[in-house]
């Protein structure tokens, strides 16, 4: 491990200079006091360098190619994070009373309207924090929906196996049980055992379009008339828009309800854990089960002149609150940013991009690396991660080699149903440049696999530090900087 903050400290040596005392003082009680905190004592610069160092050592997608697949690691326009922090929107209080917040509620009630048209839908809700809050959202109003109609018979959710983990766990958690559908070679939904799964027990389906295997669903219609049919809605996993965006409305193909991922799709960082964007939307059926608050207009204008008067309301029926007060707003104004920025016509280029970036990289890996679904993809594509004749490398020896060249990870042992699954979405702010060095970078690691196997291996070679116990490195968080003390050894087992 390199040197640390401690290896720099010097008896009596601050960083700080506080003014001269200009009121009485007075002794802080002793038990306030701790003498065991043994805090290093450097300069400002020391501090400051040590923490930009430390800071450069995380990769993000302000440093390098970014290509998670399912994560949609897009670069964040700085303009989006100007626009979160004015002071108008940051400094609102959740708690002002409409009056005082007549321009977030407009900025809501807008990318409501966005999200919904961009999609194809009735209606939307900002409320959910993340995708799988969406997709709990989602689920509940598919139950509650039938609850409303008093059909209790209904407790499946049909789930094809390619699914996102999150689905199925949505679906137990809303309390129904998961039917999982196989996929057929082509990575479409099975269709023969989707129509022998359909029966008056299933309260819908949750699909990812395009599917994770980065596939747009070919029978995706008779997969809608198939549920439909039996009485059963149907739910997109919407975490994928960035292939569709302008392109295809899934209200349009007929779904009842979708979630966003704002912060994949339309941009803001993510990959810490948040916070994020879950938005609904949702078609005719399910807008009164709209999850709330949801912004909407009290008052119409009373000229063109004149801005209408917006508030704030719970639908109908609705499913209720996910989250305290309006969501995670911030987020709002990023996407609204975002959307605003690139317009209708920018949005479809977006998509695009993204589709042709991701065709781009694969058509030249093709033939090198093997491609389980070996047909044109959406905006990300799954390879295997394993070469014939060298039993010992694995998808995650790629993936750790990558790190040599200050390139993230594809996404690996995803989806499930790929052997050695690396996914890979290049998305559409990546140049040519870029995808094409990448696409070297794999070619050479290709070759490495054979010619010197522990060089992949054993990598990464030139990362602060080396392979971790990954499982281990994050139940077991270990945060100081300085050698562990004995008993935190024998408890990490080291
Ligand atoms: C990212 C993702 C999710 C979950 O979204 P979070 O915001 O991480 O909760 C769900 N489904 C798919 C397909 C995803 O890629």
């Amino acid at each position: 491990m390199t040197e640390t903050i401690y290896d720099k400290s010097v008896p009596g040596r601050v960083g700080v200079v506080l003014p001269k005392v200009d009121v009485p003082t007075s002794d802080l009680p002793a038990d306030l006091l701790r003498d065991d905190l043994d805090l290093p004592e450097v300069s400002e610069l020391q501090v400051v360098r040590h923490f930009t160092n430390l800071s450069a050592f995380n990769h993000s997608i302000d440093k390098g190619f970014y290509p998670l697949g399912s994560c949609t690691m897009k670069y964040n326009p700085k303009i989006n994070e100007d626009a979160a922090r004015l002071p108008g929107f940051a400094q609102l209080h959740p708690l002002s009373d409409d009056d005082g917040s007549q321009g977030a509620l407009a900025l809501m009630h807008t990318l409501q309207g966005w999200l919904a048209e961009i999609a194809g839908f009735k209606g939307a809700s900002l409320v959910p924090a993340a995708g799988a809050q969406g997709e709990l959202a989602g689920i509940l109003m598919i139950r509650a929906y039938h609850a409303d109609r008093g059909d209790s018979r209904r407790t499946k959710i049909l789930v094809p196996n390619s699914a996102h983990g999150t689905n199925p766990a949505t679906v137990s958690m809303a309390g129904l049980s998961v039917v999982e559908l196989p996929s057929d070679e082509n990575g479409d939904v099975d269709l023969i055992a989707l129509r022998a799964a359909c029966d008056d027990t299933v309260a819908g389906m949750m699909i990812t379009v395009p599917s994770t295997l980065g596939v747009f669903e070919e029978h995706i219609l008779d997969v809608i008339e198939a549920v439909h049919g039996c009485g059963g809605l149907m739910y997109m996993d919407g975490a994928n828009m960035n292939a569709l965006l302008g392109i295809v409305k899934p209200g349009e193909l007929g779904f009842d309800v979708m979630h966003y991922n704002l912060h994949k799709t339309f941009s803001t960082p993510h990959g810490g854990g948040g916070p994020g964007c879950g938005a609904v939307a949702v078609g005719e059926k399910l807008t009164p089960f709209l999850p709330g608050p949801i912004a909407m207009i009290a008052e119409e204008a009373e000229s063109e002149e004149d801005a209408p008067l917006y508030g704030l309301r719970m639908p109908a029926k609705s499913i209720g609150r996910l989250k305290a007060f309006q969501g995670n707003f911030g987020m709002h104004v990023r996407a609204y940013a975002y959307i605003r920025t690139y317009g209708a016509a920018g949005l479809r280029e977006v998509s695009r991009h993204a589709v042709l970036n991701a065709n781009y990289v694969r058509s030249r890996l093709r033939g090198v690396y093997t491609m389980p679904y070996d047909r044109i993809c959406a905006h990300e594509f799954v390879t295997e991660g394993r070469f014939e004749g060298v039993e010992s490398v694995h998808a995650l020896d790629i993936s750790k080699r990558l790190m040599d060249f200050g390139i993230h990870p594809p996404t690996n042992y995803f989806p499930l149903i790929v052997h050695e699954a690396l996914l890979i979405e290049p998305t559409e702010t990546e140049d040519k440049a870029t995808l094409d060095a990448f696409v070297d970078v794999m070619l050479q690691i290709a070759s490495e696999a054979k010619e010197n196997p522990t060089l992949l291996t054993e990598a990464p070679h030139v990362t602060p530090v080396g392979r971790l116990d990954e499982v281990r490195a994050a139940k077991e968080l270990v945060l100081c900087c300085r050698p562990l003390p004995d008993w935190a050894h024998t408890q990490a087992g080291d």
